[in-house]
Formats: C-alpha cells, structure tokens, sequence
C-alpha cells in the first residue's frame, strides 16, 4: 500500500474481525470479498510460519527499511491518524538488535522461544488477516512477535513515507514534553489521559503509541534492559508490580519519574 489505501478492501478486513460490539468470535468473509482485499494486497492466505523462518524473516524485513524510512512513516501517522504508517517504528525498535537463533526448549516459558518469545505453532497456519487489521487499527499490537515484524517491515518498505511535514513533528514534542513533565508516581494511564488532547487518537491507539515509544527506549525505566541497546531475553522481560493492565515490556516499567529518555530521543528524531 502506498498512500492510498482501498477503502472497500479495508472495510472487508475491519469487519472480518470487528464490528461495533468489539472482536467478532468468528470472521467470516465471503470468497468475493475476500478475493477483492486479497487482490488490494490487505488480506492473505493463511501461511505456515516456522520459527526458523520467522527468524530469517524479521531479520531480512530489517534490512530492507531505513530508521529514517520508519520515523517518516511514523511522524505522518500522527496528525493523519493512518495508523498503518505508525507500526513500522515499534516492529523496527524491536528488530534493530533481533538475534540469529534457534528454537530451544525453556524450562519456564514451555511453549515459547526464550529468546524471541515465539509461541510453538509450526503444526498451525498463521492468518496473516488479523496482523494486519490490528495493524490498520491501532498501528499493531504484536511489535515482538517474529511474525509480525516481518509482515509489518515487508510491508513499511513498500510504503511511500508522507512528505515531512512540521504537524508530526510537533505532535512529537508536545508528547514528550507531557511524558516528561508529569508526576514522579505517575503511572501509565495517567500518560495515557494526559496526551489525549494532543492528537486525533483514541484510547487503544494512544496506548499503542506508549508501546512504541518503550521499544523505542524513549519511555522506559533506564535501569532495565531497552530494546535500543541490546535485545532483552522473551524470559527476561519481567512483569512489573501492580501491573494487571498487559502494557508490553519495557514501557510497562515506566513511571513518572524517569520522564523521557534524551539520548533515545537523539537516536530517533535528532531534529526535534
Ligand atoms: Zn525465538
């Protein structure tokens, strides 16, 4: 998809899983409609994935995308609400330090890799549709997911970024300047109020962005390992306490008091 998207084929992908109720129990999308969004590039056939394979793909969708490519992707989502130009930045967080590995059995996690957090299903299809309509819905929700970010980065590299322009910018700071100005208890739904007026977003979308912008280092507690400078162990990304409400790890560590990481903010968006 460049810029354009075909309204009718993300309709068909929206109410494949959605309708005004919340998730639906079962998609069912007629073979015409769905022969359409396949045709418009925004529904799939079912794949197998094996671990192996979504480990060459993470890493092969990492290559084919610049930094820059994503934060233009992603400074144009956020006054033009394209949500599917925001998920690339969280995917490409992750994947900057993604190792070469192999699967092994943990003795704590049983049913996921340790390393990347996989969960085992090489005997199960993966619906690509469902990755990609949490992807137009919220800008992603599977950021660490091998999968995911092989899709969403395969994807980022066939997008034409918007033209920068001041608006997504300028979103940015006043963002970062209310992580960085809030309580030093605040927690991260009180973040998660505090920026509602600054961009057209609601609820689900704002948390996503809070996720994104924790792989990105930029909110994080700095004495746990981030994403920007190694690539934290799925078995070492431990829950913090009190936290009941399933914010991805490391932004779930994240309060008041560390505000905003300069140095990541640097890395990212050094014209800020
Ligand atoms: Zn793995």
């Amino acid at each position: 998809m460049t810029s354009s998207t075909d309204k009718r084929a993300l309709k068909i992908l929206g109410s494949a899983y959605w309708s005004s109720s919340g998730w639906k129990n079962e998609s069912n999308v007629s073979d015409a409609d769905f022969a359409y969004a396949k045709k418009a590039g925004l529904m799939f056939d079912p794949i197998y994935v094996t671990h192996e394979r979504a480990v060459q793909w993470a890493i092969a969708s990492r290559e084919s995308v610049s930094k820059e490519h994503v934060v233009s992707l992603f400074l144009g989502s956020l006054q033009s609400r394209r949500l599917d130009f925001r998920s690339s930045l969280g995917s490409f967080a992750v994947a900057r330090n993604f190792p070469h590995h192999k699967w092994t059995k943990s003795e704590t996690a049983t049913h996921n890799c340790p390393i990347c957090g996989m969960y085992e299903t090489q005997n199960k299809p993966t619906d690509m549709n469902v990755l990609n309509f949490e992807r137009f819905k919220w800008g992603g929700v599977r950021h660490a997911n091998p999968v995911y970010i092989g899709f969403d980065l395969e994807q980022a590299a066939k997008m034409t970024a918007p033209p920068r322009e001041a608006g997504g910018g300028k979103t940015l700071n006043n963002i970062l300047d209310a992580a960085g100005s809030m309580p030093s208890g605040a927690r991260l739904s009180d973040l998660e109020r505090k920026i509602s007026p600054l961009f057209p977003s609601n609820k689900n979308e704002r948390r996503t962005l809070i996720g994104i912008l924790g792989y990105c280092g930029i909110l994080v507690d700095p004495s746990r390992p981030t994403f920007l400078e190694t690539f934290p162990p799925f078995e070492s990304r431990t829950d913090a306490p009190r936290s009941k409400d399933d914010w991805p790890y490391p932004v779930r560590w994240w309060r008041g008091t560390f505000g905003v990481s300069v140095n990541a903010v640097r890395f990212w968006f050094p014209e800020l």
